[in-house]
């Protein structure tokens, strides 16, 4: 029998554990609920208990696995296996994830950041078609990114690379949360797109659904934007192009610079489907030349929810073949 793999992604109200086959296939799956109180002190040794509590339901041993792969938030030290700074973790003391989960269950364990751990997961079983270029972009709450390039994920010198929704898309743009002025994130991202349709709406005179709600005091959400706009509502449309248009011009400088095989888009705001890619894609070519027009593709992530888990897998089989 093949060695089995364990993928964890680690979020803020879930951690979601799969075994999986060294081909990436899920066998087993579930999730327990994350928590935060205790300044996250509970997290890494709930993590432990889960693991060994299925493997023991499995009838499996540590010796029928490769390893152990996770995604975090936060900022990961990829060689000492620790995070700092994962605040929806309450995570503000450097955690040693690394030592504490390969005691607790004497599997090898490897560890990086969640979206590139995502992005991993897409180049392999996704929209990445296990190309070697792969970008991932995942629109959230937040806006991250991954970049797989020449088969091997871009950390950059302090581990930031990848960090698409801090692409400066308008120098005059709102404030980030990150200090600068007009990152991607603060347009493209779920209360991005929000924030445009309420700045889009004190300005705009015409018939609108989408302004009717927003001036009668009632909360919006992106998907509503998203959903007003395929039904022609003028306001909402402005918006979407507006989000479309950001999101062409980062992924088209992206494109010119790494010339992926696949910018991947995820995340909860993708789920606006083919409606936004083909909305990217349009400004993607104004603002490409035409070698990377041809030849990169702008597609939809195919694993929701698995990304993660399916990446973390990949994240330790490449650490222990070294190629990470
Ligand atoms: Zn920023």
């Amino acid at each position: 029998m093949s060695k089995k793999i364990i993928g964890i992604d680690l979020g803020g109200t879930t951690i979601k554990f799969a075994i999986l086959t060294s081909e990436g296939e899920i066998q087993q799956k579930w999730s327990v609920v994350t928590d935060i109180t205790d300044k996250g002190s509970h997290i890494v040794p709930s993590i432990v208990e889960s693991i060994n509590e299925h493997l023991e339901r499995y009838q499996l041993s540590p010796s029928d696995f490769i390893g152990i792969g996770m995604g975090s938030p936060g900022t990961v030290n990829r060689k000492e296996g620790t995070v700092v700074g994962a605040y929806n973790l309450n995570w503000t003391m450097i955690q040693p994830v690394k030592q504490l989960i390969e005691e607790g269950t004497g599997i090898a364990f490897a560890i990086d950041n969640d979206a590139n751990v995502a992005a991993l997961g897409e180049r392999w079983r996704g929209a990445g078609e296990n190309e070697e270029d792969v970008v991932f972009v995942t629109l959230g709450t937040g806006v991250g990114g991954g970049i797989i390039a020449g088969g091997r994920l871009i950390h950059g010198v302090a581990g930031a690379a990848g960090e698409l929704g801090h692409i400066t898309v308008n120098p005059e743009g709102y404030d980030c949360t990150c200090g600068k002025k007009g990152c991607l994130e603060t347009v493209a991202s779920a209360t991005g797109v929000v924030r445009l349709a309420r700045d889009f709406s004190e300005e705009y005179a015409g018939d609108s659904n989408l302004k009717t709600i927003i001036d009668d005091g009632q909360l919006i959400t992106a998907k509503d934007v998203f959903d007003l706009a395929k039904e022609n509502d003028e306001l909402a449309v402005k918006v979407v192009d507006k989000v479309s248009y950001y999101l062409g011009l980062a992924c088209g400088s992206v494109a010119n610079v790494l010339n992926p095989s696949t910018i991947v888009i995820g995340g909860g705001v993708s789920h606006a489907g083919e409606f936004l890619i083909d909305q990217i894609k349009a400004y993607f070519d104004k603002f490409t030349y035409p070698t990377i027009r041809e030849t990169t593709k702008i597609r939809l992530a195919q694993l929701g929810n698995n990304a993660g888990v399916i990446g973390a897998s990949s994240l330790i089989k490449e650490h222990i073949n070294g190629t990470l």
